[in-house]
């Protein structure tokens, strides 16, 4: 579910969401999404296996309809596994509520615990509305022993490798998250960044320098004592890691429910996204589930987005799976790039009779090898 709604847009942040008006989101908004939420649990006759509330920061929506939603989708049963984002200043005391109801897993968005950093990101916080954030999550989950995800950031501009290792053993010193999402910043088109960027006031990492930050912050996890299990998700043991994104990864189906929110459906056999449309006033306007895009994936494009979802995993692409879905043996279609990729001195992957997946080395060069390999789909067909 995407909750639309910030307290200010991030400089680097190309995601849809706006800053409601002054006098506060859409009371018209909040009835569409509950009528939504409340039309997909009731066509149910069991509960959903992972529910993933996120934004925009739904720390933004009044805590009783947060509680409202969490209620309307567990009254038919309780989800394997509940997450709501949450900004860090948007946390109060009174999300208490929610834990009560059935959720069951956080997930803040931290991205920097030192605030010249924030302030290059452009969030809505300081070091100290980190703090705060964190010192109240943990008070929280003392008392409901939910599950907790920090969002940390690196090779932001003006970062060093010793300023993002000390982010992460702070987080790990203060809250010990049971899961640490570490993502590396992208400049994207259009946003403030890229054009504080192109107008030479910031300057990026240059490639190098980037893979080492992230080699080192790869490294301290480790040390720490958590498992990578896709390239920017890192969980303490194997039940912590996120259901809800191994679902996408593996091209599970999932509804999504909101402006923006994707969605992938089975219909008559074949993958269909849906695509909320990114226009808040035609949600709250139009009828329920009237604004979103239907588009049927070919079987290419189905791949081609397995390959790039399931590479990025340690676990990488199961053989039997594919060859059951697509009608076509993994090794057929790639064995011969993937003799190409052997060229390199690194070993890049590991390829078994049941799995193809990248090494550490390779998810350093994940997008050039899912280019690579991707090349074999040009003649698969439609
Ligand atoms: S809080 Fe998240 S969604 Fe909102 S502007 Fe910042 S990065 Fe984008």
């Amino acid at each position: 579910m995407h909750i639309p709604f910030c307290h200010a847009k991030c400089s680097y942040c190309a995601f849809f969401s706006e800053v409601p008006p002054s006098n506060g989101i859409d009371n018209l908004f909040l009835d569409r999404l509950l009528e939504e939420v409340a039309q997909v649990t009731m066509a149910r006759s069991v509960p959903f296996e992972t529910v993933f509330i996120g934004g925009g920061n739904p720390g933004m929506l009044p805590v009783s309809f947060l509680a409202e939603l969490v209620s309307t989708i567990t009254s038919i049963g309780k989800p394997v596994e509940f997450s709501m984002e949450m900004n860090p200043e948007s946390l109060q005391d009174a999300h208490s509520l929610l834990f009560e109801s059935g959720l069951d897993r956080l997930s803040i968005g931290i991205q920097s615990m030192q605030d010249r950093h924030l302030k290059t990101l452009g969030r809505n916080t300081d070091r100290q509305k980190n703090l705060q954030g964190l010192a109240r999550a943990k008070e929280l989950q003392d008392t409901f022993g939910f599950r907790l995800n920090c969002d940390l950031m690196t090779c932001i501009p003006g970062q060093s490798i010793a300023d993002a290792s000390t982010d992460i053993d702070e987080l790990v010193d203060l809250v010990a998250p049971d899961h640490i999402s570490l993502y590396n910043l992208t400049v994207e088109e259009s946003t403030p960044l890229a054009q504080r960027v192109a107008g030479g006031s910031l300057v990026v990492l240059d490639e190098d320098r980037q893979a080492d930050m992230l080699e080192s912050c790869w490294d301290r996890l480790a040390a720490l004592g958590y498992f990578q299990y896709e390239i920017s998700n890192f969980s303490t043991e194997k039940a912590t890691r996120c259901l809800h994104n191994e679902r996408y990864w593996r091209l599970d189906e999932y509804v999504g429910i909101g402006p923006t929110a994707a969605g992938t459906v089975a219909m008559s056999g074949r993958s269909v996204r849906t695509t909320g449309a990114a226009d808040i006033h035609r949600y709250t306007k139009e009828d329920a589930f009237s604004t979103y895009g239907i588009y049927p994936l070919t079987i290419a494009e189905s791949m081609h987005e397995h390959l790039l979802m399931g590479l990025r995993t340690s676990v990488g692409i199961e053989k039997d799976a594919w060859s059951k879905r697509y009608g076509y043996r993994f090794n057929e279609l790639f064995s011969e790039r993937i003799v190409l990729l052997e060229r390199y001195g690194e070993r890049l992957f590991e390829d078994s009779k049941e799995r193809f997946a990248l090494t550490r080395a390779g998810f350093m060069l994940l997008d050039s090898i899912v280019l690579h390999l991707s090349q074999a789909l040009e003649d698969a067909p439609s």
